[in-house]
This record gives C-alpha cells, sequence and structure tokens, in this order.
C-alpha cells in the first residue's frame, strides 16, 4: 500500500485517548470501529486491488475507481505500484485521488511538504499497456 508513512496503526497511544475524550464506553465503540474500518479497507485494497478492476501499468495490481474514493486513492492501487513513492495516486482523466488536493491544501498552509515531485516521473510510466479490465 501507498502512503504506509502517513499510515497509523489499528491500536495506537492517540486512539486510546479517543476512548478518554469520549468516554469508555462511545470511546471503545469509536476505537473499534475504526479498527474494523482500517482493517476492512486494507484488506480491499490489498484483495480486490490485485483481482478486480483495469491495468494502465504491467504489474500484479488492478486500480478501482470506487474503492479509491473511500480508501483516499489507494484504490487506484496499480498505479500506486508503477511509481510507489508519488505522494499522487491518479495518473489519467477520470482517476481521481481525494487525499491529493488535501495534501495540496496541507503544503498550501505550509502544514506539509511533498518530498517527491507529484507529476514528476510520470513521463517514465505512462500507460505502457492498452487499458486492461481485470476479474477472477
Ligand atoms: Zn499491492
Amino acid at each position: 500500500m501507498g502512503k504506509e508513512i502517513l499510515q497509523d496503526r489499528p491500536i495506537s497511544h492517540r486512539k486510546l485517548v479517543l476512548v478518554l475524550l469520549l468516554g469508555f464506553g462511545p470511546g471503545l465503540v469509536a476505537l473499534t470501529t475504526l479498527a474494523a474500518v482500517y482493517l476492512v479497507l486494507n484488506a480491499a485494497i490489498n484483495g480486490a486491488g490485485h483481482t478486480f478492476g483495469y491495468k494502465s501499468f504491467a504489474n500484479d495490481a488492478t486500480n478501482l475507481r470506487l474503492l479509491a474514493l473511500i480508501t483516499f486513492g489507494e484504490g487506484l492501487h496499480n498505479n500506486h505500484h508503477a511509481r510507489p513513492a508519488s505522494p499522487k495516486l491518479a495518473a489519467f482523466r477520470g482517476e481521481f485521488d481525494p487525499a491529493w488536493p488535501v495534501i495540496r491544501l496541507l503544503v498550501a498552509l505550509r502544514l506539509a511538504e511533498v518530498l517527491s515531485k507529484a507529476d514528476e516521473g510520470w513521463e517514465n510510466h505512462r500507460r505502457r499497456i492498452p487499458r486492461t479490465v481485470v476479474s477472477p
């Protein structure tokens, strides 16, 4: 998966603060929901993102636009495998990485810095194979 650096473990000290702030019952429900969503979406990316969808690049992964919308771009898994260090996962017209506008906003507010060039290097990774639809 991409953006591993930005991701957190399902249960961390910061999430335990959630339990303290919300109270034990609601906090535990929020924590459990967060952990379950994290695990399900991770499984979806690594399962469906290697099984269903379309390929633009010659690698094992696939792109699923709908999955990309709910996983902040990670559903564009074929693109991620083509260029794993890129903070921007959308490579072609019609693909949308919801995390990219957020990253750009944080950069504009000087709260974040993009260490690699998001668009640099894609020319070496432009669609190498005809768009291929994959299903089991
Ligand atoms: Zn993968």
